[in-house]
């Protein structure tokens, strides 16, 4: 096992890796920027280093800097978190070529999935369904790119390629829109991820987003740690999760499961990974993988009891996974929160000084974040500022400890989302399960018109 572990991320999972390392007795380096620089988990870490100035691309994700941090500190692995670098086959590859370890999957794994039209076409030929849509990029061609629409059926949507955070994406409904919309997506995507492909998919009107986690080792052991629901979404972004998703019967988990797991051994996948699907009719579609740690993973992780970055660890060692698919039981039911930092209506972001703070607590909560009374939440960064998970027996008894954990939970000197989740946990449909992934927008939007907006 590893000494020391080079943490690359900020925040609640940099938080979150390093109470993994200790707790397997490996010590831990942050690295930070200016900005971070009174974070407390950065003091509680063995070691810090400071590697440039508060905006991402001069520190967070500068990859030289990041590396001779770890060769300065004599680590041994970099654990990327989410976001940042962690889905960069570059700096994976830069990572292992100077000797360190990626915890993580391999480059060219990180390459297959990183490009989305590469990923449909090698998820295709592994088996795993996937939303009906263009073979591939979008030609040049007008006329060609008509007839495909014409073929697959509107309304339609287009996205980048290289696309991620919900963002390179739009829907075209008739035929007079869409090759302004081809054009703009790719002048954006281009702009935005520097690659200007873009695919066509049939646009799911109804769909619920569900995922599978897979957890798989370097000696050809992979499971799936069942799904989670992440419908309730807002511009694309999720804001709560949960597992395992209402109403899904253990038939469907295995089979939609088994495919993963097929799909990872016929890549060579290695390290933690989800599927995401699009869920329709009892139908599933592959939308897109992410071959990292990701938000929303305690759900799992409270219904499964696996420790997901420890398990990421121990595999990115060597080590065999302890585990068959036979021993992954799901039990109970957990529900996250995301908790961001901005305004619960405008949803304009709200960094500033925190002047006190009461987290919440008792039987199944969990929090998972590094701020307290007197932090400062830097404007430079993604604003969740943290997460509470509620886990219980059912669902209902999830719902009712998260609510009590909501009521609890104060934060104040700047704005959260807070009385958005309080409102949400109440919510008839929410409380039924099973919503659409527009479900959220629908409803903040007839709210809006109610009130005049
Ligand atoms: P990103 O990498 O930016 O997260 P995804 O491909 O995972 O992009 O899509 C993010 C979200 O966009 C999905 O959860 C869903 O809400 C919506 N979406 C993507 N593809 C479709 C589609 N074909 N039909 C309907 N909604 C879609």
């Amino acid at each position: 096992m590893f000494e020391k572990i080079l943490i690359a991320n900020r925040g609640e999972i940099a938080l979150r890796i390093q109470r993994a390392c200790r707790e397997m007795g490996i010590r831990t380096v942050v690295v930070h920027s200016e900005a971070d620089t009174e974070a407390k988990y950065v003091k509680l870490a063995d070691e810090s280093v400071c590697i440039g100035p508060a905006p991402a691309r001069e520190s967070y994700l500068n990859m030289a800097a990041i590396i001779s941090a770890a060769e300065v500190t004599d680590s041994e692995a970099i654990h990327p978190g989410y976001g940042f670098l962690s889905e960069n086959a570059d700096f994976a590859e830069r990572v292992e070529r100077s000797g360190f370890v990626f915890i993580g999957p391999h480059p060219e794994n990180i390459r297959l999935m990183g490009d989305k039209v590469s990923a449909k076409q090698a998820m295709e030929k592994a088996g795993v369904p996937c939303v009906p849509g263009s073979e591939g990029a979008l030609p040049e061609d007008a006329k060609e790119i008509v007839r495909i629409a014409r073929k697959i059926g509107y309304p339609v949507i287009i996205k980048a390629a290289g696309g991620g955070g919900g963002r390179g994406m739009r829907v075209v409904h008739t035929e007079a829109a869409l090759l302004n919309a081809v054009n703009m997506t790719r002048s954006e995507a281009q702009a935005a991820f520097s690659n200007p492909m873009v695919y066509m998919e049939r646009y799911l009107e109804n769909p619920r987003h569900i995922e599978i986690q897979v957890l798989t080792d370097s000696h050809k052991n992979v499971l799936y740690l069942g799904e989670r629901d992440c419908s309730m979404q807002r511009r694309h972004q999720k804001i709560i999760e949960e597992a395992p998703a209402p109403e899904m019967t253990e038939k469907q988990r295995v089979r939609i499961g088994e495919r993963c797991v097929d799909a990872c051994r016929k890549i060579g996948y290695r390290g933690a990974g989800t599927f995401e699907f699009l869920y329709e009719d009892g139908e599933f579609y592959f939308i897109e993988m992410n071959t990292r740690i990701q938000v929303e993973h305690p759900v799992t992780e409270m219904v499964t009891g696996i420790d997901l970055v420890q398990e990421q660890i121990r595999v990115a060692a060597g080590e065999k996974l302890r585990l068959r698919q036979k021993d992954i039981t799901v039990r109970g039911h957990a529900i996250e929160c995301r908790i961001n930092a901005e305004d619960p209506y405008k949803f304009t972001p709200s960094p500033g000084r925190i002047t006190s703070y009461h987290p919440p607590g008792g039987p199944g909560i969990r929090v998972d974040s590094h701020i307290y009374a007197g932090y400062a939440v830097p404007p430079n960064y993604d604003s969740m500022v943290g997460k509470v998970i509620a886990y219980g027996a059912t669902r209902d008894q999830a719902i009712r400890r998260m609510r009590i954990a909501l009521s609890e939970m104060a934060i104040e000197g700047i704005l959260t989302n807070l009385p958005l989740h309080r409102e949400l946990l109440h919510d008839s449909r929410f409380l039924r399960g099973g919503t659409s992934i527009h479900y959220l927008e629908q409803k903040l939007a007839q709210e809006n018109r109610q009130k005049g907006k």
